[in-house]
């Protein structure tokens, strides 16, 4: 069978249906996985030494023959295997430790090359445990790819496949970048790129084909995104809106507080986004209560001023019932009708298709916008004019851009999108993988709210901060939660197990006080059970997993307490964080860590002095990458195989270069190439 890029490796000779199962595991199910499957690092065995020469201490390659081969025993009784081989310089001792089948390998007289590292084996100098090739040159002798492993499959099985590959099809693969855009970013040719990665000839070489591929696949991203923003705005018609400002200032005006600037600035985007042809699709981020749900409720105030109905969708019961609670408090003065549609609710939902009646409340049940949780994605719900769609804290990027919800109604218009998140997106991530979205940050809490006092709290303070926290609940009737440490990265038994074991340990350190715990292999029933005895006070500490109930709401809570801290990025522990300080008291964050390492306490420390989320996920995105930004829920974010966020640099000349690109061929008309690259069949959608 001839090998083209999109073959499935099980037909690559030597690979076969069962190593293509193991492979799948690694991501590699076509010749172009195989192809694009880089190496994360290489051994160097690049020098290459007359056996007579060798020094202990180096890692060479020797080229030679197998003059003897010995099984023999250590003084510890493990199997040793010894072999003596020599070239025309001299004869060097070779060991390997339990590698009984080399006896069968390897013969007297094999021709053989050997790398590793030469060392003291008792007073005799040997080679211990080389890589070695028999009649090839891709394991030794050179710059050796080390690829990520899986059971079953090794880097040396992997690198002969791949050199397999690489020699039968890379002439096939077409370099889809521009000449010119080549030339000024300085670019390794493609196919030239992918050898090189796989078996460089010097590091240089390595590092030139790397950040070749890392470019393509930071500016495909971006140009991926700019290609659906071109396509929304060109194909989706909106519900165009006339702004009514002396209305939506009264609504400002009735609040209980003044905007903050950011809000303002904010709200007035939005509002300008509503009168564009075009539907809005914003993105909204701010931290937990920086005030993203007062600003998407005026520009519901102001779609519904355009006889437009809006729907509010948040990621959990409880969180629905807030805003419903809030809007309605809020915008009923005004004569708005909010509704509210929850999982129970749609089950007890006589006759689908539910029709939701819109109009400007001239109807007594019509309802003018309508809060929900997941339930509003459902595909009963028919809505009289759906204008303005708002998600609060979506933790899957693109899930409601593609549901019914954003359909194009009868009238051939798209709702308007607002979508709120609370992750603090640094801007370098957000303009290259969301450049599709505008922007919008509250990078300030409003004025008045206390912050929330930050402690780091080393191992031989924990006694006396557990003492300070009993007087403190007993003293100000506050509560406390107990986050335990995060082991993996989702909600495990293990997890359960650790969160039970401190619950239990501390009933005793906290004797007098009421416990609860929480974890996510309880059942939902038992859950709102312990939640509703923390909301009403019942319970004064709150032991939980790292991955319960982001949203939970609970102005009494004062202490929030996080063992192992450290293995928490900033933000995430800055998004426990602002579980506490919701009410008027002082509230307080304990930063439990045993480690001393002096860098991680620098880390944890900026949690004192900053409160700033996206600040926060700035200076992750610097210390530990961007691994840890996202934290242990999924958002659906792409993960970079080969380039890294923090390679500014790299960023900054693809975000030049997808630039240039567009201002000079915005539908990349001249590029066939590239418009392949993107998928043909969403480009046509504008070509007739
Ligand atoms: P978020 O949705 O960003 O978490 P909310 O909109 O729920 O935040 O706001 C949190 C709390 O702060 C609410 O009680 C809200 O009424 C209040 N709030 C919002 N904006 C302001 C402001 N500018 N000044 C004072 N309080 C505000
Ligand atoms: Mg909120």
């Amino acid at each position: 069978m001839d090998l083209s890029l999109t073959t499935p490796v099980q037909y690559v000779p030597r690979i076969g249906p069962a190593r293509a199962k193991l492979l799948k595991k690694l991501g590699i199910e076509t010749v172009y996985d195989l192809l694009y499957y880089i190496p994360f690092r290489y051994d160097d065995f690049s020098l290459v030494s007359p056996i007579g020469r060798v020094q202990p201490g180096e890692t060479v390659t020797v080229e030679g023959t197998i003059a003897a081969f010995h099984n023999a025993f250590t003084k510890s009784g493990k199997k040793l295997q010894e072999v003596r081989v020599s070239d025309e310089t001299g004869a060097l001792d070779v060991i390997w430790f339990n590698q009984s089948y080399l006896a069968r390998v390897l013969p007297v007289g094999t021709q053989i090359r050997l790398a590793g590292k030469i060392d003291w084996f008792g007073h005799k100098v040997v080679m211990t445990s080389p890589s070695y090739e028999i009649g090839s040159t891709l394991h030794t002798g050179r710059l050796v790819p080390i690829y990520s492993e899986t059971e079953g499959i090794s880097s040396k099985w992997l690198r002969g496949r791949i050199a397999f590959v690489l020699e039968q099809i890379l002439k096939d693969v077409i370099d889809p970048l521009p000449q010119l855009m080549q030339t000024n970013h300085h670019l390794m040719p493609l196919v030239q790129a992918i050898g090189t990665a796989h078996f460089p000839d010097t590091t240089t070489d390595a590092e030139l084909a790397r950040r070749r591929l890392g470019f393509d696949e930071l500016f495909f991203l971006q140009l991926r995104a700019w290609e659906e923003r071109r396509l929304w705005q060109e194909t989706k018609k909106s519900y165009l809106c006339h702004i009514n400002e002396a209305k939506v200032t009264t609504l400002i005006q009735s609040l209980p507080f003044t905007l903050t600037g950011d809000q303002q600035t904010t709200v007035k985007d939005i509002l300008t986004d509503l009168t564009r042809p075009y539907p809005m699709n914003r993105l909204l981020e701010g931290d937990v209560g920086a005030g993203k749900t007062v600003v998407a409720m005026i520009a519901m105030y102001a779609a519904h001023k355009n006889g437009l109905q809006s729907v509010l969708m948040a990621p959990t019961q409880i969180l629905a019932e807030q805003h419903f609670t809030t809007i309605k408090g809020f915008l009923e003065p005004f004569g708005i009708n909010v509704g509210l549609i929850t999982g129970s609710t749609k089950n007890n939902s006589p006759t689908p298709p539910l029709k939701i009646r819109g109009g400007r409340g001239e109807l007594p049940d019509a309802t003018n916008i309508l809060v929900g949780t997941h339930a509003l994605l459902s595909e009963k719900l028919q809505f009289d004019k759906l204008g303005l769609v708002v998600v609060d804290e979506q933790q899957r990027f693109g899930v409601v851009q593609r549901s019914t919800l954003m359909e194009t109604s009868k009238t051939g218009k798209t709702p308007h999108l607002l979508t709120m998140t609370a992750t603090p997106i640094p801007r370098t991530i957000a303009r290259t993988i969301m450049g599709n979205l505008d922007l919008s940050v509250l990078a300030t809490i409003p004025d008045g709210r206390k912050k929330v006092k930050t402690w780091v709290v080393p191992n031989e303070k924990r006694e006396k901060a557990y003492a300070w926290i009993t007087t403190q609940i007993n003293q100000t009737g506050g509560q406390a939660f107990v986050i335990c440490p995060l082991i993996e990265e989702s909600e495990t038994l293990a997890t359960a197990k650790a969160a039970t074991t401190e619950y239990e340990r501390l009933k005793t350190v906290f004797a007098g006080l009421r416990m609860g715990l929480l974890h996510g292999r309880m059942k939902a029933q038992e859950k709102q059970t312990v939640l509703d005895g923390f909301r009403r006070g019942q319970t004064h500490v709150l032991i939980a997993t790292p991955v319960v109930e982001v949203g939970i709401d609970v102005p009494n809570a004062t202490i929030m307490l996080i063992e192992a801290a450290e293995r928490f990025g900033l933000s995430q522990l800055h998004q426990l964080r602002g579980r506490v300080g919701r009410g008027e008291q002082q509230s307080y964050c304990l930063l439990f860590t045993e480690d001393t390492n002096d860098q991680t306490l620098t880390r944890l420390k900026a949690m004192e002095t900053t409160h700033s989320g996206p600040l926060l996920a700035e200076l992750d995105l610097k210390l530990r990458g961007p691994g840890e930004l996202f934290g242990t829920r999924q958002h659906g974010l792409p993960e970079l195989k080969i380039a890294q966020w923090t390679d500014s640099e790299l960023i900054g000349e693809t975000q030049q270069a997808v630039k240039t690109l567009i201002s000079q061929d915005p539908t990349l008309q001249a590029f066939p190439l590239l418009r392949e690259k993107l998928g043909e069949s969403k480009i046509a959608v504008t070509q007739d």
